[in-house]
């Protein structure tokens, strides 16, 4: 441990929140060269130290938000990182991209970095970073080893889009576990869709010994193939038959995010989108699109340069028709008493059966990780370690960062400060460093998070960067 005259910051007289070791206490963290140095009313720290006065406010381990789109991949549109900013105004001091390139990620951070640290995944995309929708194992194995010299930590699937065959969709994720790589599954195959069907058929695509991560566990607990309530018991049952094989994830925002492509035949592509019309009983066609926007079901992602917005009824449906169906598009379709339910979930053992919230935001509107998990501290959902539990101690086991997630001496300094009369962050810290004050971003840059295949492309980009071991990731652990 370095000594305490290298102590450089010191956080006062905070409510300290560590969740592994169940600390609630109103204490100060003693912060020395980007590590914690020590925890306990005692600290001497020399006259040099910069104190910051929490009294009033929590402390906790640095928010990690292992589902984010930071990217910028969709589709081109819109600028790398624009996200970036947005995620650390929310308090998120580390971010997991589920699906983009390296290039952008890294482009992103290099233009509208806010400091923090970023790992991400690469996109399967027949036709773009894929061949077809019919890869062999071979080619398969190629796009992963393309993801890890990039810098990435493995491969997303985005089954609600580009759904694959469930073999296709097993090898997939038995090539990411042979390499120690990781795996993040957006569920849906081309004999399912993004729903509860998809959750059912992953017994049968895992095996007894693939292993991955599961998004958004809310989106598939939409209603649309039995009662709310009772998706919710079957996909819990689902995930915790596969325990030691799936972590998870839940989101607390009310609007998906989804495309509103139409064929030449004017049939919405996109099986979510579909979906979301189905809910409402529009017609799945350009037709029913334009109806749900006129009414104010759909909205229009709109970009602007400082991120984007929800527009709907007749402004809507003219920003659809100018973008002749390739738009952004968003439905009011996640359920709150859903999410709350999945998030609050726990086994016999008391162990969550979903391990994270996590945003699926970033360059969404919709970064309320925090606001929502104080909503449900404030009713009792979830006690204040609980809630730090699932924004960043199991984070950062899902990503096997071992000094992340924890408020402990030795443990990266990097914390998220909460003002719990207003219920969201208003300070973040990265290694020492503040990237956020009272929800503006004040940081730049940020470190990507490789793997050691990835060290010889983080190098050549220029960027900051940090080795993840991912075999002390959860799902191999
Ligand atoms: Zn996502």
């Amino acid at each position: 441990m370095s000594s305490p005259s290298e102590i450089d910051l010191v956080l006062k007289s905070g409510r300290v929140l560590d969740a592994a070791s169940k600390t609630d206490a109103i204490t100060t963290v003693a912060v020395a060269g980007g590590s914690i140095h020590s925890v306990g009313d005692e600290i001497e720290a020399p006259s040099s130290a910069e104190v910051v006065d929490l009294t009033g406010k929590w402390l906790m381990p640095g928010m990690i938000d292992t589902h984010v789109h930071v990217g910028g991949d969709l589709d081109g549109v819109i600028n790398p990182g624009i996200g970036l900013r947005s995620v650390v105004q929310a308090g998120a001091t580390t971010v997991f991209d589920l699906g983009g390139r390296a290039e952008r990620l890294v482009a992103g951070i290099k233009s509208h970095g806010a400091g923090a640290n970023v790992a991400g995944l690469g996109m399967l995309k027949p036709g773009v970073t894929l061949p077809d929708d019919d890869p062999s194992p071979k080619v398969v194995r190629e796009t992963l080893d393309k993801a890890l010299s990039s810098g990435l930590l493995g491969l997303k699937m985005w089954g609600g889009y580009y759904p694959f065959s469930m073999d296709v969709t097993a090898d997939i994720i038995a090539a990411c576990n042979e390499r120690t790589a990781y795996a993040a599954f957006h569920i849906g195959t081309k004999s399912s869709g993004s729903r509860l069907d998809g959750m059912r058929e992953l017994p049968a695509i895992l095996g007894s010994s693939s292993r991955a991560h599961i998004a958004h566990i809310n989106a598939y607990c939409r209603g649309s193939i039995l009662p709310p309530g009772e998706e919710i018991a079957e996909a819990l049952q689902i995930l915790d038959s596969l325990r030691g094989q799936v972590v998870s994830e839940v989101h607390l925002a009310r609007p998906n995010f989804t495309r509103g492509e139409c064929d030449e035949d004017g049939n919405v592509r996109m099986d979510v989108a579909r979906n979301c019309l189905r809910l409402r009983n529009y017609d799945t066609t350009r037709d029913g699109m334009r109806q749900a926007i006129a009414d104010g079901y759909g909205s229009v992602v709109r970009q602007s340069p400082s991120g984007l917005s929800l527009v709907t009824g007749e402004a809507g449906v003219r920003l659809f028709d100018e973008g002749d169906t390739i738009v952004g598009m968003s439905f009011p379709v996640n359920r709150t008493d859903t999410a709350f339910q999945l998030t609050a979930a726990k086994r016999e053992d008391g162990s969550f059966i979903v391990d994270a919230i996590a945003s699926d935001a970033g360059v969404l509107p919709r970064n309320v990780n925090i606001e929502q998990a104080m909503n449900m501290v404030a009713f009792g959902g979830l006690t204040p370690l609980e809630m730090v539990e699932k924004l960043s101690f199991n984070p950062a086991r899902m990503m096997g960062l071992e000094r992340k997630g924890r408020v402990l001496a030795g443990m990266d300094a990097d914390f998220t400060v909460i003002d719990p009369e207003l219920g969201r962050a208003v300070m973040g810290i990265v290694a020492g460093e503040l990237v956020m004050l009272d929800g503006r971003a004040v940081g730049s840059g940020g470190t990507l998070l490789v793997t050691d295949e990835g060290q010889a492309a983080a190098r050549d980009y220029g960027s900051d960067y940090e080795v993840v071991d991912l075999s002390k990731a959860l799902m191999y652990a």
